[in-house]
């Protein structure tokens, strides 16, 4: 499933240059999930060697497609991790930086009973790590443990694992 998800990446990945930001290389995933053969290779390499996990958390918004697939292939329920503003309340909150300005990522407060579930944060790109380390620190907030971290593609020298081994602790599976 890895060499065949890798072949996806490779077939249909897009390298955009300068977005959002001038000297980002922008990695666009969404044709790699658009394609039958990319999305089941991708989601089957995810959930690969994945087990104990009770809920899968996406976080928003390329994160919330591949959740749910990889939800139901662990046959576990999926909840949004989604930006500031869109849930009704109560919800619980974390507003933390990036490199430019910052960013709040919201779960719901009571609508979800997280406490004591054992969670597979998942999102499409591992950059600094800054989002998947909020978003775990969310998840506790409402009791959840984050017991790993799925994502399709890992960007080189940006440090996001050991930003994770920092905030989330060094024995946290990442899996890319
Ligand atoms: P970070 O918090 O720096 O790890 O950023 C991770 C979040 O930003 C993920 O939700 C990614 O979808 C997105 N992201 C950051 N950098 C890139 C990039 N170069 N290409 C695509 N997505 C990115």
């Amino acid at each position: 499933a890895v060499a065949r998800a890798r072949q996806a990446i490779v077939d249909h990945a897009r390298l955009v240059p300068d977005f959002p930001q001038p000297g980002i290389a922008f990695k666009d995933l969404t044709p790699v999930l658009a394609d039958p053969v990319g999305l089941a290779a991708v989601v089957t390499a995810l959930t690969h060697g994945c087990t104990d996990v009770d809920l899968v958390a996406g976080i928003d918004a390329r994160g919330f497609l591949l959740g749910g697939a990889v939800a139901r292939e662990l046959g576990v329920g999926v909840l949004a991790v989604r930006k500031g503003g869109k849930l009704p309340p109560p919800v619980h909150s974390v507003t933390y930086s990036l490199e430019y300005g910052t960013a709040t990522l919201e779960i719901p407060a009571s609508a979800v009973d997280v406490a004591s579930r054992r969670i597979l944060l998942v999102d499409d790109v591992l950059a600094t790590g800054g989002t998947a380390v909020a978003a775990a620190e969310l998840l506790g907030r409402a009791g959840g443990v984050v017991v790993g971290v799925a994502v399709i593609m890992e960007l080189d020298g940006l440090d996001g694992r050991a930003t994770i081994a920092r905030g989330l602790g060094a024995h946290l599976p990442v899996h890319a």
